[in-house]
């Protein structure tokens, strides 16, 4: 029988036996190695011993054929584009993505010349009159950076079989523990591994899980372009992950009694959260996830000062961009992930300035309660003053 994925995240890939008895792999911190039998071991080619152990878990941890880890999270999304793409081909992407990859498709692709069209990944009848010949992918992220939208997944998955294009998707929130995006059929599932994975906010990676021969292609557009993880950093990343289906579902229960908190507060106007039953994604995340993840976005009364108040009053959440790490953080995304996207594109995805987003932690539910419960407070009446 397979082990379930709390077993695998810390035995597989792991070097047996022990490097002279070693439990855990040692630090291979050496940037290239004696020729023996393989071709050539070297860290930009990614093929040393710590990159090597991670691939294999990377691969496990999404029942997938491949895993490869990357320098960062916009390495394993930029590689994976350029591995499918060349000039004048044309892709699909879903509405509202994280800012980095919006700036990546619309600076960097299009310098290209690859076009894109922005699809309403909620309306699967939508897609179709986007299609062009020269169509080869369809990308989403499996909740979306900072609405927390849950796309149609089935559908996307569907939709690139039938037209015989590469399905693509950021599973960075939801994780491989609440969707395991490569088992439910999408080529390529890509991951900022600087977040849940990792989960100590103390190394930026990536990583790329999927079909073996895209991966492969995805690897060799890495070894052009360097952002290879280094033997410290790999170390780092693999201890990170042995934790992170404990943290995962610490986060997810947290978060869930959290956004249940903030929607119930007289402070705010709106909460993005899939696990609220009033969530327009609720029905969907539950079909599809196995937990609905522990970030959180809401809209505050009193505009662009409200939020900037609140989130100054706070103390255990860090104003910090980024997310995943054990410690809560929270950000204004109009200032931070997305203030790269013009105001207008902001506004027409529904991104408003005064939307605050929450990655929650590992700390007390309780506490991280009574600490947005002050902030909140605090907002409200300098509304009223
Ligand atoms: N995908 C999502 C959903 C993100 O939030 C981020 C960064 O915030 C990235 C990708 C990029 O990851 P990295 O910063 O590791 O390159």
């Amino acid at each position: 029988m397979p082990y379930s994925i709390n077993t695998q995240l810390v035995h597989a890939g792991t070097t047996r036996p022990g490097i002279c008895g070693a439990v855990r792999t040692p630090i291979f911190q050496s940037a290239t190695f004696e020729h023996d039998d393989h071709p050539l071991k070297y860290t930009r080619y990614n093929n040393t011993p710590n990159q090597l152990v991670l691939h294999r878990k990377l691969a496990i941890m999404e029942d997938a054929e491949a895993g490869l880890v990357t320098g960062s999270g916009m390495t394993a999304i930029s590689s994976a584009f350029l591995a499918v793409v060349s000039p004048g081909d044309h892709v699909l992407v879903q509405d509202g993505v994280y800012g980095g990859t919006h700036a990546f498709v619309t600076q960097f692709l299009a310098k290209l010349g690859v076009t894109h069209d922005f699809i309403d990944a909620d309306d699967a009848t939508s897609w179709d009159p986007f299609l062009r010949p020269e169509t080869r992918a369809i990308y989403v992220e499996s909740v979306s950076n900072p609405l927390l939208r849950v796309a149609d997944l089935e559908s996307v998955v569907a939709f690139a079989q039938a037209n015989r294009i590469v399905s693509l998707i950021d599973n960075t929130f939801a994780t491989p523990i609440n969707y395991k995006a490569a088992a439910n059929g999408f080529d390529l599932s890509l991951h900022s591994a600087t977040k849940y994975m990792n989960g100590h906010s103390d190394v930026v990676a990536g990583a790329i899980i999927g079909c073996g021969d895209l991966v492969d292609k995805a690897g060799k557009m890495i070894h052009h372009l360097g952002g290879a993880l280094d033997p410290h950093a790999c170390f780092l990343l693999d201890r990170g992950i042995q934790t992170m289906a404990l943290r995962v579902q610490y986060q997810n229960a947290s978060a869930a009694k959290l956004a249940r908190f903030l929607d119930a507060h007289p402070s705010t106007r709106r909460v993005n959260y899939p696990g609220l039953i009033t969530d327009a994604h609720h029905a969907r995340a539950s079909q599809l996830l196995g937990g609905y993840g522990a970030m959180i976005s809401f809209e505050p009364h009193g505009g662009v000062a409200a939020a900037i108040r609140a989130i100054n009053s706070m103390e255990l959440f860090t104003h910090a961009p980024s997310l995943g790490g054990v410690e809560s953080l929270v950000t204004r995304p109009a200032s931070s992930s997305h203030s790269k996207m013009s105001p207008s594109e902001r506004a027409r995805t529904g991104i408003l300035d005064e939307l605050i987003r929450l990655s929650v932690g590992i700390e007390s539910t309780a506490d991280l309660e009574a600490d947005l419960d002050k902030a909140l407070t605090a907002a409200m009446v300098m509304i009223k003053a």
